[in-house]
C-alpha cells in the first residue's frame, strides 16, 4: 500500500488595497462624467469609430487619438433599451469587493452614434413587466456629493414616457 504525505494548509483571509492610476484620457473621462456629468466619447482621426470610453490609441486602427477637447463628444445621455436581465444571484461588486443587494436589472442600451452601453437599469421599483425592447432611455447621475469619479457615478438609466 502507497503511503501518502500528508498536507497541511492553512486558511488566511487577505485584504489588498491597491491604487490604479486611470490616465489622462480615462481620467479626464471620468472626471467629466463626475464633475460635470458629461458622458464622453472620442471619435478616431484614422478610422472614424466612436471610443467609449476615450483611450490614447484606437484598438482598431492603432491611431493616437487627439487629447481633451479635441474631437471629444458629449453623448446626451440619451438612448434606446435593446434588452435586459434581471441579475438575482449574489455578485461582488469588483469595486468594493461586497456582495451587491439584487435582484437588480442590468439593461443594452443603444446610445448616440449606435455605441452599445451596459448599465443598471432603474429605479429599484422598475416595474420590469412593462418592458419592452426600443423603449427610450435617460440617464440619471448620482447626486453631486455622491459621485466619485467613476461609471457608477451615472447611477441608472431610466425609461422615458413619451
Ligand atoms: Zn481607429
Amino acid at each position: 500500500m502507497e503511503e501518502r504525505e500528508e498536507r497541511l494548509s492553512q486558511e488566511r483571509i487577505m485584504e489588498i488595497r491597491y491604487r490604479w492610476s486611470a490616465g489622462p484620457y480615462l481620467g479626464r473621462f471620468l472626471a467629466e462624467l463626475r464633475d460635470k456629468g458629461k458622458f464622453y466619447v472620442v471619435r478616431c482621426p484614422g478610422c472614424e469609430r466612436f471610443l467609449l470610453p476615450p483611450r490614447i490609441v484606437c484598438s482598431t486602427c492603432y491611431t493616437r487619438i487627439p487629447e481633451y477637447p479635441d474631437g471629444w463628444i458629449a453623448l446626451s445621455g440619451r438612448g434606446i433599451l435593446l434588452d435586459w436581465q434581471r441579475v438575482i444571484y449574489p455578485q461582488m461588486d469588483p469595486e468594493t469587493g461586497e456582495v451587491r443587494d439584487e435582484p437588480f436589472l442590468h439593461g443594452t442600451f443603444r446610445l448616440d452614434h449606435d455605441l452599445l452601453f451596459v448599465h443598471y437599469l432603474g429605479p429599484a421599483d422598475l416595474d420590469e413587466g412593462r418592458l419592452q425592447e426600443g423603449m427610450k432611455v435617460e440617464m440619471v447621475m448620482k447626486p453631486q456629493e455622491q459621485r466619485e469619479g467613476k461609471v457608477t457615478d451615472i447611477h441608472y438609466f431610466r425609461i422615458v414616457e413619451d
